[in-house]
């Protein structure tokens, strides 16, 4: 392929020490002091609804760069897009929250369903400029650590791309569609023995001593292709930015490419005022949560435990980009029990949408925002459902089959012989409420 666009000067810098590195060197973090690095570019040449024009018109591409939902933004991406790597990704739907919506008390929430991109969560838009960077640097090998969604991503971009590539994955708390997932697409699966955070020290000591090319969320390419999400989501509701966007949060990599997409929108005069961000985390894995509380006065860390496996982590890297997206935004961060987490998942699965656990934090916390009385009920609000309902096929059935007592939303299957007089008392009791 051609390069589809002259490619402009990026600038990669420390944000903690400052110093200066080149974008095509292969690091992921700063090699003199650790920090997370940052890349700029000059801004777009356009902007307002000229740029506006600009990204939809690429929206029925058929191939290349541009039937993409992260390349077709490229202008305000930081990364070299002559010759990407992409399935593509993105151009995922803003539903109509349905019986969800109702559910959460807020009749206008629209869920935007980033478990629809192609490997079934919103990593793939990070992933796919991730990918592209290491090959373009030549890269001899990728490596990730994962809570399974990331692996699940680096797994098949880095098998499009012809890159080798390593996963480290907690041993026993990963849900089973993402493992299967990094098996299928051929990375050589590494289950390590302890949670996301052993994980992630891990492959950063690696990448640092064996050249290996980190492609975690620290890694700022990966921030750069997630903040599409937000340029999509803005540009569905008419560049009209809604009041809240509610978003999981572990690790904080969204939570910061979030910020800094409201950030560049708002530069390039795409919307006039910037959406409060609700970010949400499960009550057993809140340190972010904790530091909101006070202020953000400490960064705390904590021994994780929650059944959202992908927000099972304990000491967020992403930490200080996530308070300045916080900050920048008005925003709150919340916690929410599993339970709430499960049905609410139960609420969005029910309404033909299907998510994830951890996609179902972001709209048990719109519900506990709507309870406490910050978000009013004709507030416009986005919801942003991560990740897939056949991810973890093992938390979905053991919440309709298994759990006692019934849980309120519980779709329990009924067991019948293969008689029509059965199948009649099970049809009756569809119209009495049957399961629900
Ligand atoms: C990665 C992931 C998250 C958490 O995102 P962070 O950027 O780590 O905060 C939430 N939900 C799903 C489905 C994910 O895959
Ligand atoms: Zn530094």
């Amino acid at each position: 392929m051609p390069p589809t666009h002259s490619v402009s000067p990026i600038t990669l810098s420390c944000s903690r020490c400052g110093s200066v590195l080149a974008p095509h060197a292969g690091h992921a973090e700063c090699p003199t002091c650790g920090g997370l690095l940052e890349l700029r570019r000059a801004p777009p040449a356009l902007h307002g609804p000229a740029l506006a024009r600009l990204f939809a018109g690429r929206r029925g591409a058929l191939d290349g760069a541009d039937a993409s939902g992260v390349w077709r933004f490229r202008e305000l991406l930081a990364a070299a897009d002559g010759d990407v790597i992409t399935f593509p990704e993105g151009n995922t739907p803003l539903l109509d929250g349905g019986i969800a919506a109702r559910w959460a008390g807020i009749p206008g929430l629209r869920l935007k369903h980033e478990g629809l991109n192609p490997t079934g969560s919103f990593k793939d838009r990070g992933m796919t400029v991730g990918i592209t960077q290491a090959r373009l640097i030549g890269a001899r090998a990728v490596a990730c650590a994962s809570t399974g969604n990331t692996a699940a991503s680096l797994a098949a971009y880095a098998a499009r791309a012809g890159v080798p590539a390593l996963v480290c994955i907690p041993a026993h708390r990963v849900a089973l569609g993402k493992l299967a997932q990094a098996l299928a697409y051929g990375a050589r699966t590494l289950l390590v023995r302890g949670d996301f955070d052993a994980c992630l020290r891990l492959v950063r000591e690696a990448a640092h001593r064996l050249g290996v090319y980190l492609l975690n969320s620290v890694n700022p390419y990966r921030l750069e292709g997630q903040k599409t999400i937000v340029f999509e989501l803005l540009e569905q509701c008419a560049w009209q930015a809604p009041d809240w966007i509610a978003l999981p949060a572990g690790n904080l990599g969204n939570t910061a490419a979030f910020g800094m997409a409201l950030r560049d929108a708002r530069e390039a005069n795409l919307i006039d005022r910037v959406p409060r961000l609700l970010a949400v985390q499960a009550e057993g894995a809140a340190p972010f949560a904790e530091s909101f509380r006070e202020g953000f006065v400490s960064r705390h860390r904590v021994t994780p435990n929650t059944v959202a496996t992908a927000i099972n982590i304990g000491d967020p890297a992403s930490y200080d980009r996530g308070v300045r997206s916080i900050r920048d935004t008005n925003g709150i961060v919340t916690t929410v029990s599993d339970a709430e987490i499960l049905e609410a998942k139960a609420a969005v699965d029910a309404a033909g949408i299907g998510c994830e656990p951890a996609s179902a934090a972001a709209v048990a916390g719109v519900k506990r925002l709507v309870r406490e009385g910050i978000i009013t009920a004709g507030s416009r609000v986005v919801g942003v459902l991560t990740g897939h309902v056949l991810k973890d096929p093992e938390a979905l059935v053991r919440y309709h089959r298994d759990i006692q007592p019934t849980p309120a939303l519980a779709n329990r299957p009924i067991e019948i012989d293969a008689t029509v007089k059965d199948f009649e008392r099970a049809l009756d009791g569809l119209g009495t409420g049957g399961a629900r």
